[in-house]
């Protein structure tokens, strides 16, 4: 027989296919996973097309299939999808489906070991010991871990136990990944505008087919209870569910619900999972073995065995875009997931994002209305704190009247959160004497002052210091003052503000370990806390019973950037903050600080007007033709001299290709003109909406100079970020 082919694709940074001989006695089919040789190293692949003709000369040298892989193929409509979502951002194929390939250590997970009550009490007995033996007396096994921790002592103990035959020891089956969940575990009662939208969701999921609804209700008006009923039928047509959140802080909460409704807990994919769980919840989604995944965006690549239905929670969330390797954005490659698997997609936010609130408005998505809270709770009222009339003394940055209402919950024994979009101490640290300002040695940004860490810390590329004894550039001491309002120093404020309250700080730099993030969110919940500061880490989702107060410290801070999405994305998160509070018991409240109590987005939020807000910004972007009536793309050019950066910048736009209806603005230097001691200069691309800006692109790739030496040429379809 003559021998035969296969094209494999590597996960490398690499569009094309390597081929390959296939050894006698292995049989591939498309899809396979396979190790092959490359360079010096064997790497996992994808036996991307088979029957290769057999190019002369050339297959002597080719190098065989080592081995294939006992683990199930990837299905053509995942390969598919990697071919589309490569096509339509420009990231390499290969590099596409590394993200599909994350599936962490294929070896055994590490076995547990459990023990039981097997022989006589011990010779020697002790109050551990006898504490050992009550907790084991109801006979079960238990993981050793589990067995010392119930009883309150070491391990040591228990080995002692083990050493004289009291008790014996076991292998424990490793925990499964999922477990059915039961959709009839405990159904809620649902109002009438619950039931309406859920009626509609569950009748899209038996006639299947690929579909998008949009389930856009207000913050605590039971969105999660609704798609929830979307999950349950799926489960009992026995298909598979994918629930992506933008955030892993939000899934504590989330799998406790979950787990409220259907039982058992999902099946949890981000990259905080330990790498012999992730193989074996890869596996166990290849084989069709976990009805429910709950996961960020990496877990839209894992390889569904029947995919039947995609919830993308907070689906306007910034969170969803990748910036780094191949960017995309998640929830638009969810729509584009679903529609291959010819599937139904729900997208679910209380402020949905301008793109989805048009597809609603156009007839495109399934509008599905929840307009009132769950439970007749009235949303919070909003009031501004204008800055310039009755701002905080100097150096301070709680206004009098915030102060006033923060006192009066306290008093009543409710939670006030204080929102700072800001980490660490001060953003700014300046030398009185002369004026000096502490900037990164490698960023165009100022230092930002952590105290709890007792550094100075770029949060672009991470570089830090111990804050100077003296100023590096006038040599006076004791001359640096903290110039604007870090969470930690709200922190310092509020306690002295507010004698005796019990404060917590929480923001993504200060969060060691997601399970000690859930504990101190779960804190909160339980009205273990008086008064929560935080970034937008608590912004989002969460349900905090006896919150009733929400101060926003600074409106104004997301406003200032020339983002063509800052409007709306200030009013994304400063709604969904203030959506926090007043969910149960009491009414709820939020101030707003700001500089511009007249702003738009400040009326909008006053008003609880959502819709003419709206109305507002859709009717701006279709003026300016900014997505979603025109597209974006964006090219990022950078590199460590700068003038080689900005001349290959020039070079790059002088031979875009021509065309009418496409606009290229730039080379212009970035915001952020320097990074981690790169030059970065922007090329912007504009066209219309229903162009094939991915073609245009390639063509000017394809005609673009090399880049030299460590000049670096980076494409953002869709950019959600313009620093
Ligand atoms: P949203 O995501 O829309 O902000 P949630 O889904 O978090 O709202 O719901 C807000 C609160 O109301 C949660 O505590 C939820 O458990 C409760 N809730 C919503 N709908 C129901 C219902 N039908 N029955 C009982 N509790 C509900
Ligand atoms: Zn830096």
């Amino acid at each position: 027989m003559a021998a035969t082919f296969v094209d494999v694709l590597v996960p490398v940074a690499l569009d094309q296919t390597y081929s390959y001989r296939v050894p006698d006695g292995m049989a591939l089919a498309p899809g396979d996973v396979v190790g092959v040789p490359l360079g010096a190293r064997e790497v996992m692949g994808v036996v991307w097309a088979d029957n290769v003709e057999i190019r002369p000369g050339l297959h002597n040298r080719m190098k065989d299939v080592e081995q294939k892989l006992d683990i199930p193929p990837l299905k053509p409509e995942l390969r598919k999808f990697v071919d589309w979502v490569s096509g339509y951002t420009l990231a390499p194929r290969g590099m596409v489906l590394r993200m599909c390939l994350r599936m962490g250590d294929l070896g055994p997970e590490r076995e547990k070991v459990g023990v039981r009550l097997a022989g006589p009490p011990p010779q020697r007995m002790t109050t551990a010991r006898a504490r050992v033996l009550q907790v084991l007396a109801d006979g079960m096994v238990r993981a050793k871990s589990d067995a010392a921790h119930e009883a309150g002592v070491t391990s040591g103990v228990i080995n002692g136990l083990i050493d004289e035959g009291t008790l014996e020891t076991l292998v424990l089956p490793p925990e499964p990944v999922a477990r059915p969940p039961d959709p009839d575990h405990r159904v809620p009662e649902l109002s009438d505008a619950q039931r309406t939208a859920a009626d509609t969701l569950r009748a899209t999921v038996q006639k299947g087919g690929f579909s998008v609804a949009l389930v856009d209700g207000v913050t605590g008006s039971g969105k999660t209870e609704v798609y929830f009923e979307a999950v349950a039928e799926t489960v009992r047509r026995g298909k598979q569910v994918l629930i992506l959140m933008p955030e892993i802080a939000l899934t504590g909460q989330f799998l406790g619900r979950f787990a409220e409704r259907f039982g058992v807990l999902p099946a949890e994919w981000h990259s905080q999972i330990a790498p012999r769980r992730r193989a074996r919840t890869w596996t166990a989604v290849a084989a069709g073995e976990v009805p429910v995944v709950v996961g960020a965006r990496s877990a839209l690549f894992l390889p569904y065995a029947d995919l039947g239905l995609i919830i993308v929670d907070e689906e306007h969330d910034p969170a969803y875009k990748q910036e780094d390797g191949a960017r995309y954005h998640a929830r638009d490659m969810a729509v584009v997931r679903a529609r291959g698997a010819q599937i139904p997609i729900v997208l679910a936010s209380a402020t949905p994002s301008v793109e989805s609130e048009v597809n609603a408005r156009r007839g495109r998505y399934t509008h599905l209305h929840l307009p009132e809270r769950f439970g007749g709770q009235h949303l919070p009222s909003v009031e501004a704190i204008d800055l310039r009339r009755e701002g905080p003394p100097r150096g301070r940055f709680i206004s009098p009247r915030l102060a006033e209402a923060v006192k009066i919950v306290l008093e009543r024994g409710e939670q006030a959160l204080l929102f700072l979009n800001r980490r660490g101490f001060a953003p700014l640290t300046l030398c009185n004497a002369c004026g000096h300002r502490m900037a990164c040695q490698n960023c165009d940004a100022w230092l930002v002052d952590h105290r709890f860490k007792r550094r100075l810390v770029c949060h672009h590329c991470g570089f830090s210091m111990p804050p100077p004894e003296q100023c590096p550039k006038c040599a006076a001491k004791g001359t640096f003052v903290a110039v604007g309002p870090g969470v930690e120093r709200l922190e310092q404020e509020a306690a002295e503000l507010f004698p005796g309250a019990r404060i917590l700080v929480l923001s993504s730099d200060l969060v060691e370990s997601m399970e000690r993030l859930r504990q101190e969110l779960d804190d909160v919940a339980q009205g273990r806390f008086d008064i929560i500061i935080g970034t937008q880490l608590v912004a989002k989702g969460h349900h905090f019973p006896k919150l009733n107060l929400v101060g926003i410290i600074d409106a104004d801070l997301g406003l200032a950037n020339g983002d063509p999405r800052a409007a709306e994305r200030s009013f994304q998160l400063l709604h969904q903050v203030v959506g926090r509070a007043g969910r149960e018991e009491g009414r709820g409240y939020g101030y707003l600080q700001t500089h511009q109590p007249e702003h738009p987005v400040m009326r909008a939020l006053m008003a609880q007007d959502r819709d003419a807000f709206y109305t507002a910004e859709i009717e701006v972007r279709e003026k300016t033709g900014y997505p979603p009536f025109g597209r974006l793309a964006s090219l990022l050019i950078s590199g460590g001299d700068k003038h080689a950066t900005e001349a290959y910048a020039r070079k790059l736009a002088a031979v875009s290709p021509a065309d009418e209806s496409v606009r290229v603005l730039g080379p212009a230097e970035a915001p952020l003109a320097v990074v981690r001691g790169r030059y970065r200069f922007r090329l912007l691309v504009k066209a219309p909406r229903n162009y094939d800006l991915s073609a245009y692109l390639r063509e000017w790739l394809a005609a673009a100079p090399k880049t030299k030496g460590n000049l670096k040429l980076e494409v953002d379809v869709d950019p959600q970020n313009f620093l």
